[in-house]
């Protein structure tokens, strides 16, 4: 078994870097990954595909390198609307200026704002806000008319407006479908790839979801990546429990949540959507502007400190860096900052062994694991255990052990190195690699001395083992043993 440099104790709360210029060439990577990054997200909004292969050729020689499964989060850009192409560099909105929108007619006509969806016109109705820039200028619609396309609206605050610019409709009903044709495109070259993670922008309702999933499993039955909802619009949150049923994961995208809900109710919405999806055991990650001052300063803002360390506290599986490490002067040293921070606050006891029952129905398929794993939990924290070391064959067990947020640090170990780099983005995970099967108890030999010889556990360490017997590869999780590593 290979094995990372793993002495001291692994962070529990994940990093998750987006690449861009600042960081796409291979040492910037391979510093990233060395100081701990665990989920490289590629952001589909920008970039080409050929770049975004390169990329992912690089993380994967790396992973190699340097025996690591950090796993690959590719973003699909979503329902998201743009302000088209103009010729000037910029236009001037002054405020309560009258100004058209163009949508069916994205030539360059004079203090017209081409918009790059045809529905615009029909969708959007008088009193509507339209907010562009990440919310920098604000209109209001005075009126539409859907035969030539066009929408006049009163600049409310005005500025520089850029082309390619993010439009936001928080009071509008969108029918733009959940996934877009540029997204299909995307989705088809990144199912051709080793990407474990699919994040879905904009999501309404979960059937966004299922429906992404049914496109996912026409193509790919085995090795399909997991689906992350990214949660930024409204109608989410109102269908927010059956969304994080349907997910893998959930992103709380807070920069376009910002805008389309009052900025305001952001902080418990973030606190929120962590609790549900602990309690169903879907990882969560909270995302954007976490440290957006060191894009340009050598340090954070203590309210930026604050924000992530909050972050950790509210319990969340990763937490997501953008402009920092994209586009910033130095990404190598945000996570640097980053990582001190979230070993800091997981010295607090406050963090550890949540609240989550065992599965109750006994005709359910799980039952048998998902109380083996309740009971090696409540059993860690009762003997103050050092290690939980369990082996998986789907990854189920690694995320209901993660979701009750145990002291004790989390080993799992499975033949499927895919599952691996998926459980990177999961909270206190630390996956190896591992494709014997003699028997349980050669097995559970193995893993201990595995451990000991890396000097994560030593003599007088308590460590429960979580496995199934006899060993199956196909083995559901049913045996939990304890041990007191001997000498
Ligand atoms: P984005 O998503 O960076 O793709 O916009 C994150 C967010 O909106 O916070
Ligand atoms: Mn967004």
């Amino acid at each position: 078994m290979n094995t990372p440099d793993l002495k001291g104790k692994p962070m529990k709360t994940k990093i998750i870097t987006t690449i861009g210029p600042a960081s796409s060439d291979y040492n910037t990577l391979e510093q990233l990954l060395l100081e701990g990054v665990s989920i490289f997200r590629i952001n589909f909004s920008h970039g080409t595909h050929k770049e975004h292969k390169q990329t992912m050729e690089y993380i994967h020689d790396l992973n190699r390198k340097h025996h690591r499964h950090a796993g690959i989060l590719a973003d699909l850009q979503g329902p998201k609307i743009r302000v088209g192409r103009f010729q000037q560099e910029s236009m001037l909105l002054t405020k309560w200026e009258t100004v058209t929108f163009n949508c069916l007619d994205l030539l360059d006509h004079p203090g017209h704002i081409p918009v790059d969806y045809p529905g615009f016109a029909k969708d959007v109705s008088k009193g509507e806000r339209i907010q562009i820039d990440d919310g920098r200028l604000m209109l209001e619609v005075l009126e539409t008319c859907e035969a030539t396309g066009q929408v006049n609206a009163r600049v409310l605050y005005g500025g520089d407006l850029l082309p390619r610019k993010g439009i936001n409709l928080p009071n509008t009903r969108i029918n733009l479908p959940a996934l877009t044709e540029k997204d299909h495109q995307d989705l088809n070259f990144i199912l051709k790839q080793k990407v474990q993670w699919v994040a879905l922008s904009f999501v309404r309702s979960a059937s966004d979801v299922v429906e992404l999933r049914h496109h996912i499993a026409s193509r790919l039955q085995r090795k399909a990546p997991l689906i992350i909802s990214k949660i930024e619009k409204p109608e989410a949150l109102m269908d927010l429990s059956n969304i994080i049923d349907k997910s893998d994961a959930l992103m709380i995208a807070r920069g376009d949540l910002g805008i389309e809900v009052p900025l305001e109710e952001v902080p418990l919405i973030q606190k929120k959507i962590v609790r549900e999806c602990m309690k169903k055991a879907k990882p969560s990650i909270i995302a954007t502007q976490m440290m957006e001052g060191m894009v340009k300063n050598f340090s954070p803002t203590r309210a930026e400190v604050n924000d992530v360390a909050n972050s950790v506290i509210d319990g969340a599986d990763a937490l997501m860096l953008s402009g920092e490490t994209s586009v910033g002067h130095n990404p190598v040293r945000v996570v640097q900052v980053m990582k001190k921070i979230i070993e800091h606050v997981e010295k607090t006891e406050d963090l550890y062994y949540k609240e989550l029952p065992a599965e109750g129905n006994k005709r359910s398929r799980r039952f048998i694991s998902s109380s083996v794993i309740y009971n090696a939990c409540e059993m860690a924290q009762q003997i103050d255990a050092k290690a939980i070391a369990g082996l998986t064959n789907s990854g189920y067990s690694a995320f209901q052990i993660a979701a009750r947020r145990p002291k004790a640090n989390v080993y799992i170990y499975t033949s499927n190195r895919s599952i691996l780099s998926k459980l990177s983005l999961v909270w206190g995970i630390s996956g190896f690699y591992y494709d014997k099967f003699i028997s349980t108890d050669h097995t559970i030999e193995e893993l201990l001395l595995h451990l000991k010889k890396h000097e994560i556990i030593s003599a007088g360490d308590m460590v429960i083992n979580v496995t199934t017997t006899p060993l199956e590869k196909d083995g559901k999780t049913n045996m939990l043993k304890l041990s007191m590593v001997q000498d």
